[in-house]
């Protein structure tokens, strides 16, 4: 393997007597304090503290770290990409508003904090970098490299793309110039007709064979050799592919989706064969678009590989949005009634979604945002009652990358009367997915390295392992949160960052963050 980049430099130290540190590891002795709920015979609720004592184990080492992109050359792949350069190189150039330095805003990871704890003798709170809670790898020592049916180099994709400042571009072009995309798989159906024409790099055939997926494998070791990596993550950052028909026979299993592979069966989508790649290496698949890429044979196949996997969409802007102001409006006690969603965008990836087909994954992706917390509130709504909500997209050549969203909340308020919150919100997409590309890297690839087991079970496979398959906790990236079959999504964005923060502290032996404040109450 290769010598990490960055030595493990900690931030803080955690004095206990359940953490122990050595220089390959962190392990903790953690209790999980939850509320079991149970039914007695009068029908009342009966709620008891419960716990459990795991133990979990932190690979220190920081490995050096490949990220491949479905998708190299479009707007997300081009702009990641100079954005790494960038802050590795610590840019700063030219705009009009004056000087600008590279930066990693947007990214929960690099750009926000976490509270450690309490100063034992100012009582202010001590907020830490995020990226310092637990021993990750920073962006800046990312290898980025990737597919794409077009064969565009990097520097002229980044021109196709209208994303970034010329003085921008110019400070990097050298650089992105070397990057040219491997040829990809293109199986014409999956994507907008319009699509066509940037058609040009191509492994040869054009439906799923097993000589696609192991072209895959290759490339992602060839890749991995010859950067001298530890490891690689792969994301499908290419274009929204319409939903495959999932079918029995085909989808369910794993055997089955080999199978249909094999067959060059027309139902599985090029974003599966990549997967099913992935998964068979261990490698990690992050899926940053809305299609069904995870049937179930595939999620299946990746259990069964102990790979991991996560979806779907990435979250940037009109969805994160709601996912936040929803979770407000309705833990107010305001009975959201309706949500009119209208974006239009003029990128490519906008006009992938003027296809119909296309625009039905998304459609499907934006809807389902707000079901738990609807669920959830059972004073406002009855069961099975939900808010009106409608998503539209339209393809609007000439606002390019700066999507608008304009979003209509209607709710009703005490005693009938209406409360109308209107969004008007202009973004730059690819600035905003991104930062959360980055951040679904660092959270998966950290994810690569916790381990678990029940503390002090005395059986003879007491042994550690892995999170599930099927990586939840990197909901707070995704639109429409992949978990593990049979367990719950949860969309609301305060409860999905509580989720990587405790966990994370868990991992290091610190209770969750409660926000009781007691200390400055009880005085
Ligand atoms: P884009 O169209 O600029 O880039 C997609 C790239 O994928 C193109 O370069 C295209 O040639 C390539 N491609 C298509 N099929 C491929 C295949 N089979 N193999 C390899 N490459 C292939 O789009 P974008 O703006 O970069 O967005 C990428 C994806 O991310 C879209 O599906 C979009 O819906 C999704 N997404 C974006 C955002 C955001 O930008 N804010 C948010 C959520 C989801």
């Amino acid at each position: 393997g290769g010598v990490a980049a960055t030595p493990p430099k900690d931030l803080f130290v955690v004095d206990s007597p359940n953490v122990k540190y050595t220089d390959d590891a962190i392990t903790t002795k953690y209790t999980y304090r939850t509320t079991a709920v149970t039914k007695d015979a009068s029908g009342k609720y009966v709620a008891a503290p419960k716990e459990t004592l795991y133990d979990f184990k932190v690979d220190r080492k920081i490995p050096k770290l490949g990220v491949m992109l479905v998708g190299l050359g479009g707007n997300n792949g081009t702009t990641v990409t100079a954005g790494i350069i960038a802050n590795r190189r610590g840019l700063v150039w030219d705009t009009k508003e004056g000087k600008r330095a590279a930066n990693y805003y947007g990214s929960v990871i690099m750009g926000s904090t976490t509270k450690l704890g309490i100063d034992s003798e100012t009582s202010e709170d001590i907020n830490i970098p995020f990226h310092d809670l637990m021993p990750m790898v920073h962006p800046n020592d990312l290898v980025i490299g990737g597919w794409d049916i077009s064969s565009m180099n990097l520097a002229d994709a980044m021109d196709r793309a209208k994303v970034l400042e010329p003085s921008l571009k110019a400070l990097v072009r050298k650089e992105m110039a070397t990057i040219t995309p491997l040829p990809s798989i293109y199986y014409p159906d999956f994507i907008a007709a319009n699509q066509e024409e940037r058609a040009d790099n191509l492994i040869p055939g054009n439906k799923a064979s097993m000589a696609h997926v192991e072209q895959i494998r290759k490339d992602i070791k060839d890749f991995k050799a010859a950067n001298n990596l530890d490891k690689v993550i792969v994301q499908w950052t290419a274009n929204t592919e319409r939903f495959s028909d999932v079918t029995e026979g085909v989808h369910d299993t794993a055997e089955n989706l080999l199978k249909a592979i094999e067959a060059g069966h027309e139902e599985v989508s090029p974003s599966t064969v990549f997967a099913v790649a992935c998964i068979l290496d261990k490698v990690p698949f992050i899926n940053g678009s809305p299609q069904n890429t995870f049937v179930p044979g595939a999620i299946k196949l990746a259990e069964q590989h102990g790979a991991f996997i996560g979806g779907d969409d990435f979250k940037s802007g009109q969805t994160k949005m709601k996912s936040a102001l929803v979770e407000f409006l309705i833990n107010a006690g305001i009975k959201l009634t309706s949500i009119a969603s209208y974006n239009h965008l003029g990128n490519n990836d906008g006009m992938n979604l003027s296809s119909q087909k296309q625009f039905r994954s998304k459609e499907i992706s934006k809807s389902n945002v707000v079901d738990d917390m609807v669920a959830a509130n059972t004073v406002l709504y009855a069961k099975d009652e939900h808010p009106d909500h409608t998503v539209v997209i339209k393809y609007m050549p000439a606002v390019g990358d700066n999507k608008r969203a304009l979003d209509e909340y209607y709710a009703e308020i005490f005693l009938g009367g209406h409360q109308t919150i209107s969004i008007f919100n202009v973004c730059e997409d690819s600035l905003l997915a991104s930062p959360l590309i980055i951040d679904l890297v660092l959270v998966a690839e950290m994810m690569t390295r916790i381990q678990w087991k029940v503390h002090g079970a005395e059986s003879a496979d007491d042994k550690y392992a892995g999170f599930h398959s099927v990586l939840s906790v990197l909901s707070y990236m995704l639109k429409a949160p992949l978990t593990p079959p049979g367990t719950p999504v949860i969309n609301a964005l305060a409860k999905q960052r509580a989720a990587i923060t405790n966990i994370f502290r868990a991992c290091v032996g610190l209770e969750p963050e409660s926000d009781m404040t007691l200390e400055h109450k009880l005085f």
